[in-house]
């Protein structure tokens, strides 16, 4: 028995047989001959690239109907791939066998991307290696995504170095327990995927792949971040035991849904869902979500590769708006950068993304593309409750140029005669230590603060929340967050405005009584932690919320708030 941990990605406990997902060396072998006959080559690519691209259709078809934002993934693919194929040819004509120039001219195009400030080319570097994988897959005469087609018989536990959202995508209704990773953090595409489909994951597991052989059994318990290879007859007991009891805890969980999240003593929180797709609004909805606290419209791109046009955001939008019953929609404007790819990037690699033109900065450096979707929002905010969230704001400075761009998207769309809300409300992520110093200043020119606490702990505590060795250091007990926290509560009451936490901090449970106490009223969630969170904030009253707060912030380290916290209050299921 071999016991690993990595970061928890998605919760639950899976038990199942090891499905190891790597590169063929077949593909590899091949790759280096030259080809007799050209012509013949040149055939076989573009066989190769028919079955691809049949396959992409397939896929996008099969997930059209629910999943309509994944489903755009396989078009873009689809598009990209065809858009390869004179290139490919030449590179075939010069002498090269087909798998070599798939593999040359694919690793190039890759690379070249973060370079390139084309919009049509600027599309993700591994959205092209996992196109050029498909086809080198396709020439070996392999289908699919290179997901083992050998799959064991009964539930498997899918085991690779990383996956890329299309395998992601894929591995839905192929009796997949788990999944585990060796590298990928939470905030990742594939990880948003993994996580609404329900599926227990953890990332992040250094020497995994090494370690794990095919058909090996594997238990991962989602939520503890834990991976056992050949759990012995005690692990085995308690994985199913886990599992058994998560499903049941899920069960009576969603029977509380219509409940309000309200403290024995009667005050009231308001639970509200983290989106990535519109479809997601369904999700936190069957939990009683009373709306969108944060919407990354990042994933609008993601999804399909290229910027989005103005009737692309509305569509999205009103898609998203239309499922939420008249329940308030929070649209984030976008955060591309660090830890989101970022489109049009500059013509240099940027030393340190996470401190660069990400989020509001690419925004200002690409105003036509930030009008383009201000736009958008105002459009849907005339149809509903629409809000609107302005990310990595450090100060006045920043807030006062986006709100003149709001202004003059406001403006244009008057100009044209388009019906539009020209000043819906406009709220601030506090996500910098600057914003939380500031928040009394920048509280008096906005209508909500939402808390984002994954920036918030990472630029605090200078702890890349990418990197998996940094997760022991990415502490959101700490302290001096908790200041932080405190001065931006005070800062939003002082000007009587409303403050939300969309950070997954306000997803474990024990965290949301903590958060209560120190004056939180509304959380923001990824959908599948909402039930906890109004379980546990409906189990106590706000005096004793309010006197455990008031003990934590007593105390000068983050272990040993942690470590009261735990024995102040019992967790939902694992957090
Ligand atoms: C955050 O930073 O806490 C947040 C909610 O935004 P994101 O994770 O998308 O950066
Ligand atoms: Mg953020």
């Amino acid at each position: 028995m071999l016991d690993l941990t990595g970061i928890p990605v998605s919760g639950g406990s899976g038990v199942g047989r090891a499905l190891l997902y790597e590169e063929s060396p077949d593909v590899r072998a091949a790759a280096a001959m030259p080809p007799k006959d050209v012509d013949a080559e040149v055939r076989r690519l573009h066989e190769a690239a028919e079955q691809a691209s049949g396959d992409l259709g397939s896929l996008h078809d099969s997930l059209a109907a629910s999943r309509d934002a994944i489903a755009q993934i396989f078009f873009a693919h689809r598009a990209m791939l065809t858009d390869f194929l004179p290139q490919l040819e030449a590179t075939i004509r010069e002498g090269a066998s087909a798998e070599h120039a798939v593999q040359t001219v694919m690793h190039a195009a890759a690379a070249k991307i973060s370079r390139v400030s084309d919009p049509v080319l600027s599309l993700r570097a591994k959205d092209v290696l996992d196109i050029g994988r498909r086809l080198s897959r396709a020439l070996s005469g392999a289908s699919g995504d290179g997901l083992p087609d050998d799959q064991p018989d009964g539930p498997v536990v899918v085991v690779a170095r990383d996956l890329s959202p299309t395998q992601a995508v894929q591995l839905r209704g192929r009796n997949v327990a788990a999944i585990a990773l060796e590298q990928g953090g939470h905030t990742g595409h594939a990880a948003v995927i993994i996580k609404s489909l329900e599926i227990p994951c953890v990332m992040g597991v250094r020497g995994l792949t090494e370690a794990a052989s095919p058909g090996q059994m594997i238990w991962v318990e989602g939520s503890a971040g834990r991976v056992v290879i050949e759990p012995d007859a005690a692990a085995m007991e308690r994985a199913v035991e886990l599992g058994l009891r998560y499903e049941r805890l899920e069960a009576s969980l969603l029977e509380e849904s219509d409940l309000p999240a309200e403290t024995i003593d009667g005050h009231r929180a308001t639970l509200l869902a983290n989106i990535e797709y519109p479809f997601d609004v369904d999700a936190g909805m069957e939990r009683g979500a009373e709306g969108v606290g944060l919407y990354r419209t990042e994933f609008l791109y993601q999804a399909g590769g290229t910027l989005p046009t103005e009737d692309e955001h509305l569509a999205a939008y009103r898609d998203a708006l239309g499922r939420l019953d008249g329940g308030r929609l929070t649209i984030r404007t976008y955060d591309f950068g660090a830890d989101k790819e970022s489109p049009l990037a500059p013509a240099e690699p940027e030393p340190n993304p996470a401190l660069g033109v990400r989020s509001l900065r690419w925004c200002f450096e690409h105003p036509d593309e930030f009008l383009l979707q201000l736009r958008a929002i105002l459009r849907v905010a005339a149809e509903g409750d629409v809000r609107i969230m302005l990310p990595m704001v450090a100060g006045l400075e920043e807030l006062r140029r986006a709100k003149a761009l709001i202004d003059e998207a406001a403006a244009q769309l008057a100009a044209a005669g388009t019906n539009h809300e020209p000043r819906p409300p406009v709220g601030v992520m506090i996500e910098i230590p600057a914003a939380a110093v500031m928040a009394d200043v920048l509280a008096r020119e906005v209508d909500f603060f939402s808390v984002g606490t994954n920036d918030l702990i990472q630029y605090n505590l200078a702890v890349d929340r990418l990197n998996p060795r940094m997760e022991p250091f990415f502490r959101p007990t700490h302290p001096s967050l908790l200041r932080l926290l405190q001065t931006t509560i005070e800062g939003a009451r002082a000007a009587g405005i409303p403050v939300s936490m969309c950070g997954e901090m306000g997803g474990q449970s024990i965290y949301a009584v903590l958060l209560l106490g120190m004056g939180l009223r509304e959380f923001s969630l990824t959908p599948t932690y909402i039930p906890r969170v109004r379980r546990l904030l409906r189990s106590l009253t706000l005096i004793e919320a309010r006197r455990i707060a008031a003990d934590c912030l007593r105390l000068g380290t983050a272990g040993e708030i942690e470590a009261r916290l735990r024995e102040r209050v019992t967790p939902i299921g694992a957090g």
